[in-house]
């Protein structure tokens, strides 16, 4: 039994391609009072965690289809809060390194002790809990409105303010713009921009992230021909200057 009341059910998602690892640790949450789910490579790993809403996930690093790097890359993109262990047989500096740069919150090498995995995950799951306060949903930094040049842009009520006139934003372009706010001067591939609005697809019409970009500057550019907020970048995507 989970001590701290407030852990119990708390969904856990075990991305573990090894069956018998994964069973194991499966088997040790669900006794302390844990909800489980095991994904078994990377692309079931970022659609379990879109559509199961785990408070924490439990990531190995190699891993078929996609590798834990890169599922960690395509969470952070979008969900700076969720709280992820990496445990895996990679013991190196150069890997703990990397996966603490790229927003890992914690990193445990196979072989483990029981023990010590599951007192890290209390202590991941109580800090994430006491950052959210009672019953946040909170999946990113940007708060109820996000400023840039003339426009404001309101989540709460999916409102675009600009000089010229208000209206109203449709869930995807709210999501969409979220990426652009929460990653200013980086570049995002249209499949970064596919992922967050459509969902992981791969081989979804990267036209339909151009066709968005279109309408984007029509909103918010003054001249649409040379944008200063929605950049391209060649070879790359896109880029948001605030
Ligand atoms: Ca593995």
């Amino acid at each position: 039994m989970v001590k701290e009341q407030n852990l119990q059910g708390k969904k856990i998602l075990i991305v573990e391609d090894e069956s018998h690892i994964a069973e194991g640790v499966a088997f040790n949450l669900k006794k302390e009072g844990f909800e489980v789910k095991i994904a078994v490579n990377g692309v079931e790993a970022l659609d379990f965690w879109k559509n199961y809403k785990p408070d924490l996930l439990i990531l190995d690093l190699m891993l078929p289809l996609l590798d834990g790097f890169g599922v960690l890359e395509q969470i952070r993109k979008v969900n700076q809060k969720i709280p992820i262990l990496i445990l895996s047989a990679r013991n190196q500096a150069a890997d703990k390194l990397r996966g603490f740069k790229e927003g890992v919150d914690d990193y445990l090498t196979k072989p483990f002790e029981l023990d010590e995995f599951l007192a890290r995950v209390q202590r991941l799951l109580l800090r994430s809990s006491w950052n959210k306060g009672e019953d946040g949903e909170v999946e990113d930094n940007l708060g109820d409105s996000y400023r840039f040049g003339p426009h404001v842009i309101n989540f709460k009520e999916h409102l675009a303010v600009t000089p010229t006139k208000t209206f109203q934003l449709t869930e995807q372009e709210i999501k969409l713009l979220k990426l652009f706010f929460m990653n200013p001067q980086k570049a995002l591939s249209r499949e970064d921009l596919l992922n967050a609005g459509w969902g992981y697809t791969g081989q979804m019409e990267t036209r339909t992230v151009d066709n968005f970009i279109v309408r984007l500057r029509k909103y918010f550019e003054e001249d649409n021909k040379k944008p200063r907020y929605f950049k391209s970048v060649r070879g790359k995507g896109y880029m948001f200057y605030p």
